[in-house]
């Protein structure tokens, strides 16, 4: 078995352009101290860096109309990124991906494969799975143990079939009480835990600095869609010190 696949190719189902998703970790596991030890999907443009995809706001085909993107424009001819608020820092695992699958490491997964057998599966470790079809996952999904997964997209009539093994990502009370309308679980984001608290129907991530970092996502498995486990999820914004100035800002 190889250490990681590539499970699918091809157009991105929010914009058309072209998108790889690659599955990592069958071997060697995840170091992630969040999630522990779980096979990890990267959804990449194929033909951007996605440091690059970043700056220059074509990494809407992997991420969609997700407000962590922060804005883009062009400074002195350079492509710039601001305001980013997103706790993914795509110059470690997303761009050493991107790296190996240009070196042409990972193989296609053969069809008909289960390489997650047995395994836990965090769907979109880095980019939404709306941007890949829904049966992608469905068959990375197949004999596993638990996975998670998260969509900024839920309110897109395309990607109801996902509604099932992910949860809605929601950055405020209303965007949770409506996607819980439409039968999500939501796993809610708060910009300032004074002035956007936990809920009623909410629990506080066991991975938060605030829960004191009690379990990994592995151990948790809570956010897996709404199937199977009632209640929603709620955690104060995370992320490294950049992340944390501009989530600061825009909180303020
Ligand atoms: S609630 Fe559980 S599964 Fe969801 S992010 Fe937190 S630790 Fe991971």
């Amino acid at each position: 078995m190889a250490n990681g696949y590539i499970i699918y190719q091809g157009a991105s189902a929010l914009d058309g352009a072209p998108i790889v998703v690659i599955a990592t970790g069958f071997e060697s596991g995840s170091t992630n101290r969040k999630t522990g030890s779980m096979v990890q999907t990267y959804v990449l443009r194929s033909d951007v860096d996605p440091v690059s995809a970043v700056r220059n706001g074509t990494d809407a085909s992997i991420c969609g109309n997700c407000t962590h993107r922060g804005t883009t424009a062009t400074i002195d001819g350079q492509s710039k990124n601001t305001g980013r608020t997103c706790y993914v820092n795509v110059g470690q695992g997303a761009l050493a991906v991107y790296r190996a699958y240009k070196r042409g490491i990972y193989p296609t997964l053969p069809k008909g494969q289960a390489p997650a057998s047995g395994r836990k599966v965090r769907l979109g470790t880095y980019g939404d799975p709306a941007a890949a079809p829904a049966h992608v996952w469905q068959s990375l999904l197949r004999d596993s143990s638990g996975h998670t997964g998260y969509t900024h997209q839920w309110r897109s009539p395309q990607i109801q079939a996902l509604r099932s093994i992910c949860m809605a990502s929601a950055d405020s009370a209303a965007d949770a009480d409506e996607a819980q309308s439409q039968g999500w679980r939501t796993f809610r984001v708060s910009l300032d835990a004074a002035k956007d608290p936990m809920l009623k129907g909410e629990s506080l991530c066991p991975a938060s600095a605030e829960a004191g970092k009690k379990l990994t996502c592995a151990q948790c498995l809570a956010c897996g869609g709404a199937d199977g486990r009632r209640g929603s999820i709620y955690i104060p914004a995370h992320g490294g010190f950049a992340v944390m100035t501009n989530v600061r800002r825009r909180a303020a």
